[in-house]
């Protein structure tokens, strides 16, 4: 009766809105999953009538290969099922035994069935069949009670035209859209709780993901950077193998410190990382830069800085993170598993050379007298010079 396979039925959210596109999309996602499980042998990924089906030898812990699934962006909601044909008397059997499982690991006392109909030469409608359901678990289950206001469960039977499924959960996932729809965007990532954040919420909907870290080596350790890889690996759990670029930012930073006011310092050295970023992401195919920046969050991000920040690049930036208070970006972080990372505590090159006062009310016109006085072209190429790739493979833990 049960198939010797385990079944998940994944629904795809955002994806299945799409109009002519929609094909394409889906195409994509199964990809994603494909991918997502190709350490399991012998899973099979399909499209059928709307839905997307995985099949795995039942080997396999169902909550792991499930949690593998719910990883995947444009995944809505994932349902371990049970697949049986569509024939009542099968369905029935199969939902009373689903139901007598679950009774004790749950202490179910009442509950109720939702029925939906796909295939509409099914002989019955759907509150028929919830009610003939209802009927076989009943019989098959002493004590257990009907209540469809209030249910301790609700028990799903998807009828369709070559299978019907039976289960009790949907699993959300976090939505979004199938990597690799919507180009490439290089994040400005640091050792912090903010840019992992950003560079996951942009991977979200589509994006792929390619970095960029600056050190201010030998005055940040080798093990900064180390731990920026590791964020890195993080991040590739969703996104797949990350390319990191490194780069020091040390010469620019004791130019700025030598040549301009020190309460600039914060806003000159992010201008040339931004700079910086731009030329590797025009050599790098990459069409945007990401940063974690949040409105307000600190001096270098009052409203007056984001504008001095922002106009130093031409590329489009994207703050994915602007308008988010800084606990509802800690508790993303929790989520997504970077925030144990990102609060272990190694210097950072801002910090390196922050300044006592820094300006919160930059003028850009100020900003930019100083910057003149360097020379800029000179110190970007020099800082390119340092510049080292990597490829950072999804951690596994
Ligand atoms: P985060 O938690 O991401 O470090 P933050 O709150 O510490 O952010 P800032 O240090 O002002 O903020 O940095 C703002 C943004 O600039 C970061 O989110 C990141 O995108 C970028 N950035 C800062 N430092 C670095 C660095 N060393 N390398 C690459 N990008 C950086
Ligand atoms: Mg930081």
């Amino acid at each position: 009766m049960a198939d010797t396979k385990s079944t998940f039925i994944v629904r795809t959210g955002e994806v299945a809105l799409k109009g002519m596109n929609k094909p394409y999309f889906e195409k994509k996602l199964l990809t994603r999953i494909r991918t997502a499980l190709k350490q399991y042998d012998g899973i099979e990924a399909y499209r059928s009538e709307g839905l997307i089906f995985v099949k795995a030898p039942e080997q396999y812990p169902v909550r792991e290969v499930e949690q593998e699934i719910l990883r995947v962006f444009g995944v809505a909601s994932v349902s371990h099922a049970v697949e049986v044909s569509s024939e009542l008397e099968e369905i029935g059997r199969a939902a009373a035994e689903y139901m007598k499982k679950l009774i004790p690991e749950r202490r179910i006392r009442t509950f109720k069935v939702e029925a939906k109909r796909a295939d509409k030469t099914f002989p019955l409608q759907s509150p028929q069949i919830a009610r003939e359901i209802g009927a076989y678990v009943l019989r098959a289950n002493d004590g257990l009670r009907v209540n469809v206001h209030d249910p301790d469960c609700v028990l799903f039977v998807n009828v369709r035209r070559e299978h019907s499924y039976v289960f009790a959960d949907k699993v959300k996932g976090f939505g979004g859209l199938p990597l690799g729809t919507n180009g490439k965007g290089l994040i400005l990532l640091s050792g912090g709780i903010d840019s992992p954040v950003a560079a996951w919420m942009m991977a979200k909907r589509g994006m792929m993901i390619e970095a960029v870290h600056f050190h201010s080596y030998p005055y940040t350790s080798e093990r900064a950077r180390e731990k920026v890889y590791e964020l890195t690996g993080i991040l590739a759990g969703y996104c797949g193998r990350i390319r990191v670029h490194s780069i020091n930012l040390l010469e620019i930073q004791q130019a700025i410190g030598e040549h301009c006011p020190e309460e600039q310092m914060t806003i000159l050295s992010r201008r040339f990382m931004m700079m910086l970023a731009e030329r590797v992401a025009r050599s790098h195919d990459c069409d945007m830069l990401i940063t974690g920046e949040s409105i307000g969050q600190v001096a270098s991000q009052t409203v007056h800085g984001l504008v001095a920040t922002d106009n130093a690049v031409q590329m489009p930036v994207m703050l994915p993170l602007i308008a988010m208070d800084k606990v509802d970006i800690m508790d993303l972080a929790q989520k997504i598993g970077t925030y144990e990372k990102s609060i272990e505590p190694y210097e950072d090159c801002c910090t390196v050379f922050l300044p006592k006062h820094p300006a919160t009310r930059p003028v850009l016109a100020r900003i930019l007298e100083s910057e003149a006085l360097l020379d800029k072209e000179q110190l970007i190429a020099s800082a390119l010079e340092t510049l080292e790739t990597v490829g950072i493979d999804p951690d596994k833990n």
